[in-house]
């Protein structure tokens, strides 16, 4: 048995939706489950729709247009989307007469981009004489804590889900196709599991049912050493750890949900990233193992946009209780910091820019002097053995050819990414150089004569 998630990318249009069916129908004898985002530019378009109804305004015709024409190219009978519309429009009104988008509504409303897409697919695998059945992922028992958009699962979906398939469905006649990053809270509400969360749905659907592997199909052949936007020869990781994939998630590859490998590393299923353009291709398995390169080196990443903090109390020189003092403010204010660095009277700190740092300012400056420095981005390189001599000195020489200075450096505990903070103007500059010293041969000698 395995687990095949499919993104909106995949689901761009009726021509791509054959091509999934296809790759579909070519694993059959593995005992496909399917999970599936909704068609590529929905979920953004739903949420446009919601702000447009909290302004007064209810308008589904766009919604219908896409949808109603890959049914009629897939001849898929549109008709069995009557009671879904209707609802759509019942939660649009909703919105409308509340005159703001509230969690409840918009994860409510954003649930129509999964379920059409489910639906349709089931109904185009049937056309094609495979028998199938779609899911909203609470029918299988996926259930999570009350609070709304970026929820997480309750325990008991894994036993629910195993349950649910064991009396009911397996071994699977009709293959299921199930809603990804949806799902419904304790009250029966609506929930959503954040963006890009199917790929969460679908580690916790093959966790749930102990898949030989969970399949995360995308437009590129796999993990990559950079984005290749960046780096066009960038080079495809054969096999990396469940650390390290999730590092490379959360530093901003923009691979995977960074959660989704917590669920299939519990359970230890693998993970594999594979191309839908190119399906024969092995992909990148994210395991518990990794491939021991000769310097360990992995990918470079990078996240733009982040704010940096500097926090300096020289009075506190020799105190104790600072640090606490310090994080005690973003616990109050509910701010969660990625990246530290300290020394005896000063940090250093990185928030993503969403955070209001004004009222963090104010509330600092109380007890210390505080710098901020928006628009920066994280550099991370992630693999093991980063920290030898020969590496560093690559990584340094790299800042110094090019001429940025680094704002800050922070190692994981874990001692498999370093990262370093710097104007987001030299990221991409310094990212191809990287790659060039740390990953391709004949540069990565130069340093060293
Ligand atoms: N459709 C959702 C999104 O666009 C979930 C997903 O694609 O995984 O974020
Ligand atoms: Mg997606």
């Amino acid at each position: 048995m395995i687990v095949m998630k499919f993104g909106g990318a995949a689901l761009k249009d009726s021509q791509s939706i054959k091509n999934v069916a296809k790759i579909v129908i070519q694993n059959i004898e593995h005992d496909p489950i399917i999970v599936l985002s909704a068609v590529g530019g929905v979920t953004d378009e739903l949420l446009d729709m919601g702000m447009q109804a909290s302004h007064g305004a209810v308008d589904v015709k766009a919604f219908i247009e896409l949808h109603e024409k890959i049914c009629g190219e897939l001849d898929v009978d549109f008709s069995i989307f009557r009671p879904l519309l209707k609802e759509l429009t019942g939660v649009l009104s909703d919105i409308k007469s509340l005159g703001v988008l509230r969690l409840v509504e918009k994860d409510a409303l954003l649930s129509f981009g999964e379920r059409f897409s489910v639906r349709i697919f089931s109904k185009y695998l049937e056309n094609m004489g495979i028998k199938s059945r779609a899911y909203d992922s609470w029918e299988i028992g996926i259930i999570t804590t009350p609070s709304h958009s970026n929820t997480k699962i309750l325990h008991k979906t894994y036993k629910d889900i195993r349950k649910f398939f064991e009396t009911n469905h397996m071994p699977f006649w009709e293959i299921p196709v199930i809603t990804g990053f949806i799902a419904k809270n304790s009250k029966g509400e609506i929930t959503t599991l954040g963006r890009g969360g199917s790929d969460l749905t679908a580690s916790i659907v093959g966790t749930a049912l102990k898949c030989e592997e969970i399949q995360i199909w995308k437009d590129v052949d796999g993990i990559l050493s950079a984005e290749p936007s960046i780096v066009p020869n960038a080079k495809v990781l054969r096999r990396i750890s469940y650390r390290e994939a999730h590092e490379l998630a959360f530093f901003g590859a923009k691979i995977l949900h960074p959660q989704s490998m917590i669920p299939s590393k519990k359970g230890n299923i693998p993970i594999r990233v594979k191309n839908f353009l190119f399906p024969d291709g092995d992909g990148t398995i994210i395991s518990d193992k990794t491939d021991e390169t000769e310097e360990g080196l992995k990918s470079l990443t990078c996240r733009k946009d982040i704010t940096l903090v500097n926090i300096e109390s020289p009075e506190m020189i020799g105190e104790y209780g600072y640090l606490a003092r310090i994080f005690a403010i973003f616990k109050d204010l509910k701010i969660s910091v990625d990246l530290i660095a300290t020394s005896e009277a000063s940090i250093s700190l990185t928030l993503d820019n969403t955070v209001n740092v004004e009222r963090l300012i104010k509330r600092l400056s109380s007890f210390s002097e505080v710098k901020v420095r928006k628009k920066m981005a994280i550099v991370s390189l992630i693999g093991t053995r980063y920290y030898s001599p020969t590496i560093l000195s690559k990584i340094f020489y790299v800042f110094h050819k090019e001429g940025v200075n680094v704002e800050m450096i922070s190692q994981g505990a874990s001692k498999i990414n370093i990262a370093f903070v710097i104007d987001e103007i030299y990221a991409d500059k310094v990212i191809k150089a990287l790659h060039k010293y740390l990953f391709e041969k004949e540069k990565s000698l130069e340093v060293m004569r």
